[in-house]
């Protein structure tokens, strides 16, 4: 059976955009269009689902008009802009964060100029989750896993599922590459850390072939409009990248 395919859509800041010719500005949605999109799932009849809630449809165990909904690096407005809406949604997310940074900044950005963020703090996270949230992982320190040796990439990938859990007394489950760069290998890792999804930046919606430690997503940027982002939904608009 073919089963309709299931969009995951990236995300990472929610909030006011800022200035002109900031690097990486169209990664910031506006709360706003955030608030739009999320209404608009909601009237097609999505249900928006975290990693853990989407897995079973992934596995093809359930079917149902679903997405997954993930933002990537843990930032505050994650949880000031996104949480809110979420709920009012009824919808779930996954907030993948970097352990080693909780508290902290986006620090591996600042070598191209985008403007520092605050990231999630222990206490933070902890509120994302008691609003019915999850968190995946992101490695400690937002590593670029190629240029890692497979000791360090095997204490990004394992550690920081080690320290999450520590830090916020739950399980985490899932994980997504950093930079979406990832080899074969850092794939048997992660399954290996014992995670049971990993998401890329490759772009399309995900087939029932696809492999569970490499899965697709959906980007939705600032400029990403409404009926855009029911092309990426609903039509093989992203899947056209894909081989
Ligand atoms: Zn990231």
């Amino acid at each position: 059976m073919t089963r309709r395919p299931i969009p995951i859509l990236t995300y990472h800041q929610i909030d006011a955009p800022p200035p002109r010719g900031a690097p990486y500005r169209g990664l910031v949605v506006s709360p706003a269009a955030f608030a739009r999109q999320m209404g608009m799932l909601r009237t097609l009849g999505y249900q928006g689902l975290s990693m853990s809630a989407l897995e079973p449809y992934l596995r093809g165990d359930k079917s149902g008009k679903v997405v997954g909904i993930t933002l990537d690096d843990g930032f505050v407005n994650n949880l000031d802009q996104a949480l809110p809406v979420l709920q009012r949604c009824g919808f779930s997310a996954t907030c993948y964060v970097v352990s080693g940074q909780m508290g902290g900044l986006n620090i591996w950005d600042r070598a191209k100029g985008v403007p520092p963020q605050s990231l999630m703090d222990a206490g933070q996270l902890k509120a994302w989750l008691a609003g019915g949230q999850e968190v995946g992982a992101h490695t400690r320190s937002h590593a670029d896993l190629l240029r890692a040796d497979d000791a360090s990439a095997g204490e990004e990938i394992a550690g920081c599922k080690r320290d999450l859990e520590q830090s916020l007394d739950t399980e985490v489950r899932h994980f997504c590459y950093p930079y979406g760069f990832h080899r074969p290998d850092h794939a048997r890792m992660v399954r290996e850390a014992g995670y049971v999804t990993a998401t890329t930046t490759q772009r399309g919606r995900v087939r029932n072939t696809d492999d569970l430690f490499e899965l697709p997503r959906v980007p939705v940027l600032r400029t990403t409009s409404l009926p855009l982002l029911w092309l990426k939904l609903a039509t093989g608009y992203e899947d056209r990248r894909r081989a």
